[in-house]
């Protein structure tokens, strides 16, 4: 028998061209003193409900593995919502379900550009293939142009984030509608940002077979426990929980989001207080020379600056202000995506960029 031969090959040559060729998806680090790039929702927990949830986690048994359909939790959410747990499945935040979506119905997947960078880069990292359409100027949706796209390329899924991730409008209800009626796809209503918006098409649901929403806990205040919902019809739902990893959602995270989920006051407070400073802050940008700023539905604004955003972003990092640099050539040339932090993390974001503007 001939000897093995050691190793001497790269074994990461092995690894499928579709992965190696992958850009991760990119995440800063940086230690900062205000953090305002990532749409957590910036209010801790009110002491009690702290203690209440440290209560809950004391009686919680790890040593065992979680409720691999996590039943409690699925009916707190569904209460919370006012969805069916029937209809429901769970993820290890809406980034596993957008991943789950793909592996079940696989390529093409069609998406809008610019829109959240991880409809293309699951597809990708599953060997499907993508298919873009360019949003407009105002960054609506070219519905006709969507649906003659799904058609060619015979895309077996659509993403529409409504609201949209990073640009923070909703898409026309018309377009929308249009798309649900015409295209021969699933279509994935993502309402990661429902709560700032106001607006669902779960009442859609049963008049589409082939809608699937998404919703997350992770803007309203609990991007720390991973915890994201799916609702679809019956079918498509029993499909998904085939492939579905056993115990996705982890005993603590079950725990520790059905237990917050009670405090339904007090998280509809921090969700009044942020979208208040949303239309405070969009205000206040909008009388800066040089800042475009684009109507948002979310927790998040963007801005087009006329001088550099890169260099507008790194000057804002250097002074303790981490926020997105979205900045690249096409239709987010200088653009900057802000979270809606606390008052007076917004405060301080804004008088530091009127003061780096004044520089430029
Ligand atoms: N969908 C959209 C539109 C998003 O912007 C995000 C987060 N940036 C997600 C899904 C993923 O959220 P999570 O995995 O935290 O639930």
């Amino acid at each position: 028998m001939k000897n093995y031969p050691r190793q001497s090959k790269d074994i990461t040559a092995l690894i499928r061209p579709q992965v190696r060729k992958l850009a991760a998806y990119h995440v800063d680090e940086t230690k900062v003193r205000i953090k305002l790039d990532a749409m957590e929702n910036p209010f801790p927990l009110p002491p009690a409900m702290r203690s209440e949830i440290a209560a809950a986690v004391k009686n919680s048994f790890i040593n065992l593995y979680p409720d691999p359909s996590a039943k409690e939790l699925k009916k707190a959410i569904a209460s919370f919502w006012k969805m069916k747990p029937e209809q429901m499945i769970l993820g290890n935040g809406s980034d596993e379900l957008i991943q789950a979506i793909i592996l079940a119905f696989g390529g093409p997947v069609l998406v809008p550009t610019p829109t959240f960078a991880m409809y293309d880069i699951t597809a990708q990292a599953l060997a499907q293939e993508v298919v873009t359409v360019p949003l407009n100027a105002a960054f609506e949706l070219d519905a006709d142009l969507m649906i003659k796209k799904a058609k060619t390329s015979k895309a077996k899924v659509i993403f529409l984030a409504c609201p949209n991730n990073p640009t923070g409008n909703r898409f026309s209800d018309a377009a929308i509608k249009r798309i649900l009626d015409k295209a021969n796809a699933a279509v994935v209503i993502d309402e990661a940002y429902y709560s700032f918006s106001g607006k669902s098409y779960l009442s859609l649901l049963k008049s589409y077979p082939n809608m699937i929403i998404l919703r997350t806990l992770s803007k309203i205040g609990f991007a720390g426990l991973r915890v994201g919902a799916l609702v679809a019809s019956p079918g498509i739902v029993q499909e998904l929980n085939k492939i579905r990893l056993p115990y996705n959602i982890n005993s603590l995270s079950q725990t520790v989001a059905g237990c917050a989920l009670k405090h339904r006051e007090i998280l509809n407070q921090q969700i009044s207080l942020l979208i208040s400073e949303r239309k405070k802050l969009y205000n206040e940008l909008s009388n800066l020379a040089g800042v475009t700023v684009y109507p948002s539905e979310t927790n998040f604004i963007m801005i087009r600056t006329l001088a550099d955003a890169s260099a507008i972003h790194k000057e804002l990092k250097q002074k303790g202000i981490l926020i997105k640099n979205l900045n690249k050539p096409g239709p987010l040339k200088n653009c900057l995506r802000v979270t809606i932090g606390t008052p007076e993390e917004n405060k301080e974001f804004l008088m530091t960029l009127n003061r780096i503007l004044a520089t430029q």
